[in-house]
């Protein structure tokens, strides 16, 4: 069983069903494609935009919000019903006067997203719903960090969630996205840095694609695969399945055994001239002070990076011992709890540079080691970065804990394949 669609029942937006069409999306083409094409496919994603916000519109509801006229959005809506993006509700009856119009939301059903997580040790899958609900989620342990080995072993977990998620759940998978814990060249899908990894420009993109495609006919098109920095995958995943309206700037800082952040501005992420922008954990919070994985010393991550955290709260102890943390949480042990307050206070020093810089209207606060920690890290952040802002009588920016807990990276990789599916413009370039 081919893993992605065949090109005929490829169901990017601009194709499948009785809509037709040539298929779309990552390397695939877009034949045919021209200013009508383009005009079309910018209005259907218009629409779904719209239902996707206030689900239950009517095509005269649609057509007044989106400017289009009725006939036209009569035509597409019946397009994207067909391809199956869309569904009728059934129209109450009012009297005598004759039928309300129709509610229409986003359905979907065929479809499923999936994202993955790839992070020092652990690899993390989920497949969702196009509304973001979870269908399946695993994990699976890492034991190397040799390139070839992590590759071929994340390919297989990807492909087998995949799999599932179309026998078991019956459904077609539209794309996977994954998160890297470094910078990422997204356009290209190389992962350019990742210290904790000790990788350098890896093609993981391509190389995935190469496993994801192996049980594919041969002229199906390339399933669709992207790859992002694992902390904007959170601030996407925050943004696209979160509570609306979505605060803008919205900076998800992501506490693991790196520390990242994800920038999201008015529902675009900031990622700089070359992937790295957000890479709060190797700013210098104290010169010359502890070595860190990037080279430098003194590094943010060598004092609230989870690594980090784990050697002052078990010392001797190699490696991240995740149960021996949680239980000494547990229990209260003094040094344990020690540790992550620490750690808690850099943060919020982190958090205060981060303010200082981006002016959010929200932070978002996620990763295993908030999981872990929970209170005993968020609140002295919480605590250090409200007594920074006191001091020039400010009020700090709200603070929250990310919905998804170590999910999170995972979930914004199928928020990205979402967004890539519904962006403003086609996914390729016109012909
Ligand atoms: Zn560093």
């Amino acid at each position: 069983m081919p893993l992605m669609p065949r090109p005929a029942a490829r169901p990017g937006l601009d194709a499948g069903g009785r809509g037709g069409g040539r298929g779309g999306g990552r390397g695939g083409g877009r034949g045919g494609a021209g200013p009508q094409a383009l005009i079309r496919h910018l209005n259907r994603v218009a629409l779904l935009r719209l239902l996707r916000d206030a689900p239950g519109l009517s095509r005269a509801e649609l057509a007044q919000r989106s400017g289009l006229s009725r006939s036209t959005v009569g035509l597409l809506v019946q397009e994207l019903i067909d391809a199956g993006w869309l569904t009728e509700d059934a129209a109450e009856a009012t009297g005598a006067r004759g039928r309300r119009p129709t509610p229409l939301r986003l359905d979907g059903r065929g479809f499923a997203l999936v994202g993955a997580e790839l992070a020092p040790g652990v690899m993390r899958a989920v497949v969702l719903s196009v509304q973001g609900q979870e269908l399946h989620a695993e994990a699976q342990a890492l034991s190397t960090h040799e390139v070839d080995a992590v590759c071929r072993q994340l390919g297989d977990f990807v492909h087998a969630v995949s799999t599932r998620a179309q026998r078991t759940f019956g459904r077609q998978v539209l794309g996977v996205g994954v998160g890297l814990p470094g910078a990422v060249d997204a356009a290209s899908g190389v992962l350019r840095v990742a210290p904790n990894l000790g990788w350098r420009d890896v093609p993981v993109a391509a190389m995935l694609q190469a496993t994801l495609g192996r049980d594919a006919e041969p002229a199906a098109p390339p399933p669709l695969v992207l790859v992002q920095n694992d902390a904007d995958l959170a601030a996407l995943g925050e943004m696209e399945f979160g509570p609306r309206p979505v605060a803008s700037p919205l900076v998800y800082v992501s506490c693991g055994i790196g520390l990242g952040s994800g920038i999201v501005v008015d529902g675009s992420l900031f990622t700089g001239a070359s992937g790295a922008a957000g890479e709060v954990g190797h700013t210098t919070l104290r010169p010359g002070g502890r070595p860190c994985s990037c080279g430098r010393r003194g590094c943010a991550e060598a004092y609230v990076g989870l690594r980090a955290l784990a050697a002052q709260a078990m010392p001797g102890h190699a490696g991240i011992d995740h149960d021996g943390l949680r239980e000494r949480l547990q229990r209260r042990d003094a040094d344990t709890v020690a540790a992550f307050r620490q750690a808690g206070r850099d943060l919020g020093v982190l958090l205060h540079n981060l303010w200082a810089l981006v002016d959010p209207q929200l932070f978002v606060l996620g990763g295993e080691s908030v999981v872990l920690g929970g209170d005993d890290l968020v609140e002295p952040a919480r605590q250090g970065l409200a007594a920074c802002a006191g001091e020039a009588g400010l009020a700090a920016p709200p603070l929250r804990v990310a919905r998804s807990g170590e999910k999170a990276i995972a979930i914004g990789g199928a928020a990205l394949v979402l967004r890539h599916l519904l962006q403003a413009r086609p996914a390729e370039g016109l012909d």
